[in-house]
């Protein structure tokens, strides 16, 4: 501001000098006050016609939006844009700053397992993540800025979204919900901002299935258990309110003594199972010998086929071909009682003479196979798939004539899963079953010589 007055000051000064300077020289008419009067006037006007060409210097390169170098360095137009270019930097630093947050933010919510969809205060569209378009098949093209009612038409969601009451979410079908193929999500608006719609969609499928099981799980259990029970003390109040004579008391007793041992062998096999869940899958530095396994397998199948077979039939053919000198690594209960229960089925299920077949073999690739075949009743084809879970059962009054649980093969498939080994069934109807467990190569080795 300084240097603009003295500059304004000294062009008068100079411009009033030369007016007098030049009136007095020419000794014409005109007096030295009117050659300092139009030597002023003249300064003036000149230094108000470069002040103003400067300013519509800096005015252009105000409009050209070209900030990459001042517009002019010295006086008060060079300093107006120096700090506009300046004060513009610094601007263009920050949106560039708030720019990449908004980025990070978006590529966070990109990340989320969970459908993000950002709406405006009518319910717009403004950005959604790839999770929620599959959620709700939307598409970045063609859906922003489309009302989420014209696009997610559920009735429950409309329902929700209408209401304005955000406190808990809603379940709805997915887009790719199908009869054969459900999918079920929750999904849950937060209000934010001035009248702003946070949605976030959660694929809680597996999470409803789990609890159906769960339910289901629970429902089977108290079933299992309250039959034994029901039968049990009916037994008991006859025997407390009838006068009973000793064959009698000693028949009611075995019966008692019989569903008590179902009891307990349900709540085995449920503590099996759990344990099955609960506890870290086998390392695989124990190693076990098939013909262990072998031996012990044929000592319980005999004693079990001679309890079953009725004194006035034959018992069943078992035949344990000589196992292979092999070994596999993993739990040896846990491997015992998943190969005794495929054992104690073809036993349990096979009529009394019929045959069932035991076998270890190594495959060529290192891998082994034990094979349990009967012939017995076979299993149709459409049960085949869902033998393992639990509770599962063919033939209902089969399974529990021979003790069955409905829990043998549901604890067959987990000791298989946590040994890295697949459980294959060959089944025909009317003419018998083979239960093949297959073990890694990782798994078996040959068993070492005795030193
Ligand atoms: P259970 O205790 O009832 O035997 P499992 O889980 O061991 O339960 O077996 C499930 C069902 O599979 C059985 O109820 C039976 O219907 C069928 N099953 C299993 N093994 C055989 C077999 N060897 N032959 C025929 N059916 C079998």
């Amino acid at each position: 501001m300084f240097w603009r007055i003295f500059s304004f000051i000294a062009c008068q000064l100079a411009g009033g000098a030369a007016g007098w300077l030049a009136a007095s020289a020419s000794h014409s008419a005109t007096s030295e006050l009117e050659g300092l009067a139009a030597g002023l006037l003249l300064a003036g006007l000149s230094w108000f016609l470069i002040d103003l060409s400067r300013a519509g210097r800096l005015l252009r390169w105000l409009r050209a939006d070209e900030f990459s170098s001042a517009a002019m360095s010295t006086g008060l137009w060079g300093e107006v844009s120096d700090r506009v270019r300046r004060l513009i930097r610094v601007r263009e630093q920050a949106a560039l700053e708030s720019q990449h947050r908004l980025q990070d933010f978006l590529a966070a919510f990109q990340a989320s397992p969970n459908g993000v969809v950002l709406l405006d205060a009518q319910g717009r569209i403004e950005w959604f993540n790839s999770m929620a378009a599959s959620h709700f098949g939307l598409d970045a093209q063609r859906d922003m800025l489309q009302h989420i009612g014209n696009l997610v038409r559920d009735p429950a969601f409309a329902s929700y979204f209408s209401g304005h009451d955000y406190q808990s979410e809603v379940l709805m079908p997915g887009r790719e919900n199908s009869p054969t193929r459900p999918v079920r999500l929750s999904v849950h608006l937060h209000p934010y901002g001035a009248g702003r719609l946070l949605l976030l969609s959660r694929d809680v499928t597996a999470l409803e299935q789990a609890e159906a099981m769960r339910r289901d799980f629970i429902a089977n259990v108290s079933h299992e258990i309250r039959t034994p029970l029901t039968v049990l003390t009916g037994f008991v109040e006859t025997l407390q309110s009838c006068p009973l004579d000793e064959s009698e008391r000693e028949r009611y007793l075995a019966l008692m003594a019989q569903q008590a041992e179902r009891m307990q062998t349900l709540v085995s096999d449920l503590l099996t199972l759990s344990r099955l869940e609960g506890s870290p899958p086998p390392g695989d530095s124990d190693w076990v010998s098939v013909a262990a396994l072998t031996a012990q397998l044929e000592q319980d199948g005999r004693a079990l086929s001679a309890v079953l077979s009725p004194a006035s039939e034959p018992v069943h053919r078992l035949l344990f071909e000589a196992p292979p000198a092999l070994q596999i690594a993993g739990a040896p209960t846990e491997l015992a009682s998943a190969m005794s229960n495929l054992v104690g089925n073809a036993i349990r299920y096979t009529p009394a003479g019929g045959e069932i077949g035991v076998r270890t073999v190594l495959l060529p690739d290192g891998r082994a196979e034990f094979s349990v075949s009967d012939t017995g009743p076979g299993i149709a084809p459409e049960h085949l798939p869902r033998l393992t879970e639990r509770f599962y059962r063919v033939d209902h009054s089969r399974s529990r004539d021979t003790g069955g649980t409905g829990l043998g093969l549901a604890i067959v498939k987990h000791v298989l899963q946590r040994h890295g080994a697949q459980l294959r069934i060959e089944s025909k109807p009317g003419v018998g079953s083979t239960f093949i467990i297959t073990f890694p190569a990782g798994r078996v080795r040959a068993q070492p010589d005795r030193a």
